[in-house]
């Protein structure tokens, strides 16, 4: 059934066997049937050189299939491995699987190496141990580093530059001990970083070396889409794109992380830093005395101003408001910016360009006098050439240009929102072949559409490895979070409340409580539930720190039903824990997501909305109903993460059975409380258990 393409492999690595045999030899646990099927699609589409979008169930093991797949044909073909993340965790569970994959085999282990980097923030000590630096952009950082090196370099400057550079060029043993170490562990990249840390020493330049050892190079989407950081990357690499595999786990974020990276943003807190900086930098004129920073500045802050109160507040020439303000955002003409501009400046567009070459002239001499300062090379009034320079070049059919006012007045912005993911994805098409797989991806054409992809290629949705009784979803039809229903009828929030209380007060298993947003969470808590909720209570807070969040769930894991009398989260639909944790058995056995997380009707999604209705004709399709989809199964998923395991979820919105087709077993339940006992005492439940 399989091809031996053993041929290209150096007889040193391995001895010649079949594909199967090898696949097996390297997959590290007992395989499902679903898995070898994935795998077979894998090696057909790496063999074909195409790409491939899958869908495959949370916990069904996809990264240890692709990885194991992908791994076999890249070490005979000589090829390399991208595999891209969203998150940190993510990036160590590959690692960890691969360490998984070293170990079945008996020998020849370190051939199966890989790297994980981490963004420059974090790999660059000099970032970590500098609170100023650690908020620095990937360019600014770029910038600081190459300045401390080329200063360490500088044989006349003598213990000048960066110490973790230095020890890097003079302390060569040390080097060789590093690689040796890492090539013989397999690090994390948090494992790399801490130890090249203790031993003094740049883990970023380190990475460098170590990249061209490795087949897989586990990275952040950031590290694929940027160009700049891209076009590094690969320098390290040394090898061509038809070269590399790309695999791009929980791909369903893709189209939204491309979205944000091509969209480009002005905001009033910028413009002030810019006037901060002409006050302290001094403040030239600009193209032989046609304007001043700071004039120039603060026409844009009376324009943005005038945008806003027009488009967002609706006030009339006359100064009078149209109606109560219900918008945070709206649409701009394209050419308004422009427009304004250069009728209250009396200028041609080509002075305005000269403007904008002068900005980005002048932010970088602040860039230079900043980093010879020792502070980071951060200048806004070069920020602010760039985001012009931009969006004047931007084609107008695929971006939406807005105003938006999302934070009462404080920080009014206009901005220019990427409504195409596939501005970004030419890159897709070069390499040697792509695997695209998350555990919510239907439906699949969006994806590949979305990204551009080629209409003939693989599309396949496997069916969940795990029995489909194990995990219920039940959805009430007395409640929901429709706006226009709850101003209506005033019975539904306090009916929501009830609940939500009963459930987590009534069953001792761990329950999480997955609201539309952090507003309406809080909403619901400080209406009297804190007080309701009679069991533990751990409550996810807006803006908390990976540690703290990571303590709450800790804690929250370790009351499961088995140890304790279990506890409660609340937490938010599409946040870092219905995203990206995993509750493994008793962890979590009951999830109530309360109402349909719709996005809201702003400008920017009707919008986006318009977009893909002219494109594919699939409009509410495309960017609504399927990412509303995938927020609710990403936080369902949580349930359910190996054939143990069982959960049951209650979504409390009628609009739930608009969504059967994603959410499969989808029944109405008129008594939650007594279908949720139902599941959980079921004699198989605890039998199994
Ligand atoms: S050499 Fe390393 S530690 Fe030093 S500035 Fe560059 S990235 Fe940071």
């Amino acid at each position: 059934m399989y091809r031996n393409t053993f041929a290209h492999v150096p007889t040193t690595l391995f001895t010649k066997v079949s594909i199967l045999s090898f696949i097996m030899e390297l997959f590290p646990y007992p395989l499902r049937k679903s898995q070898k099927a994935i795998m077979q699609t894998i090696k057909n589409t790496l063999e074909s050189g195409s790409h491939m979008v899958f869908e495959s169930g949370t916990g069904s093991g996809k990264t240890i299939c692709a990885l194991t797949s992908t791994l076999e044909y890249a070490l005979a073909h000589d090829k390399k491995i991208i595999y891209t993340t969203r998150t940190n965790a993510q990036q160590q569970q590959v690692i960890f699987e691969l360490r998984a994959i070293r170990n079945k085999l008996s020998s020849n282990k370190e051939q199966v190496f890989g790297v994980g980097i981490q963004g420059r923030a974090n790999m660059c000590i000099l970032a970590r141990k500098n609170p100023e630096f650690a908020k620095g952009t990937a360019e600014e950082l770029s910038k600081l580093c190459s300045h401390e090196k080329k200063k360490a370099r500088n044989t006349n400057q003598k213990n000048k530059g960066c110490q973790y550079y230095r020890t890097f060029l003079e302390q060569k043993e040390k080097v060789t001990d590093l690689v040796e170490w890492a090539t013989k562990t397999l690090p994390t990249a948090e494992e790399f970083i801490t130890h090249c840390e203790q031993q003094h020493i740049c883990p970023y330049e380190m990475n460098r070396l170590l990249i061209r050892e490795a087949t897989v190079v586990v990275v952040p989407y950031v590290y694929v889409l940027n160009a700049m950081i891209r076009n590094m990357l690969f320098d390290w690499l040394s090898v061509p794109e038809e070269d590399m595999i790309l695999i791009v786990d929980e791909a369903h974020n893709i189209p939204e992380f491309i979205r944000d990276l091509f969209s480009v943003q002005l905001t009033t807190y910028m413009l002030t830093n810019c006037l901060y900086e002409a006050e302290k930098f001094g403040d030239p004129a600009l193209v032989d005395g046609t304007v001043t920073v700071s004039r120039f500045c603060n026409l844009l802050l009376e324009i943005i101003s005038t945008l806003r109160d027009t488009y967002v507040y609706g006030i009339l020439e006359s100064g009078i408001r149209k109606g109560p303000i219900e918008k945070t955002d709206a649409f701009i003409p394209s050419n308004e910016l422009e427009t304004e501009l250069l009728s209250r400046l009396t200028i041609t567009s080509k002075k305005l360009h000269d403007i904008i070459g002068d900005l980005i002239a002048y932010g970088e001499k602040i860039q230079d006098y900043r980093q010879k300062e020792g502070k980071l090379p951060r200048s806004y009034l070069h920020k602010l050439g760039v985001f012009l320079d931009v969006w004047m070049s931007l084609e107008s059919e695929q971006y939406a240009k807005l105003v938006v006012d999302a934070s009462q007045g404080k920080n009014p912005r206009i901005e220019a929102f990427c409504l195409d993911p596939a501005v970004g994805t030419g890159i897709l098409r070069q390499f040697h072949a792509t695997i695209h797989m998350s555990g919510t991806l239907e439906p699949l054409e969006e994806y590949r559409d979305s990204l551009g992809l080629p209409e003939d290629i693989e599309l396949i949705s496997y069916p969940s490895p795990f029995p489909q009784e194990h995990r219920r979803i039940l959805f009430v039809r007395d409640v929901t979070t429709k706006y226009a229903e709850m101003a209506r009828d005033k019975k539904i929030i306090p009916r929501m409340k009830k609940y939500i209380t009963d459930i987590c007060n009534t069953f001792p298993q761990n329950t999480m409580v997955f609201f539309p947003s952090f507003d309406i969470m809080s909403n619901f808590l400080n209406d009297g539930m804190k007080q309701d909720i009679t069991r533990c209570l751990y409550v996810e807070e807006q803006g908390m720190s990976q540690i703290d969040l990571m303590d709450i769930v800790s804690d929250f894991k370790e009351c499961s039903s088995k140890q304790t009398n279990g506890a409660t989260l609340f937490s938010v639909i599409g946040g870092r824990i219905s995203e990206g944790m995993d509750f493994p058995a008793e962890e979590l056995e009951v999830a109530v997501i309360v109402g349909i997380p719709y996005p809201k009707p702003t400008a920017r999604q009707r919008g986006l909305q318009r977009y893909y209705d002219i494109k594919f004709r699939k409009g509410w399709e495309y960017t609504v109903e399927a990412p509303t989809a995938r927020k609710i199964l990403q936080s369902i998923g949580r349930l359910i993460r190996d054939e143990q395991d069982r959960g049951i979820a209650v979504i409390l919105d009628r609009r739930a059975s608009r969504f059967t087709r994603y959410l499969g077993n989808l029944t109405e339940s008129k008594h939650p409380l007594r279908d949720i006992d139902c599941f959980l005492n079921q004699q198989s439940y605890f039998g199994k258990r």
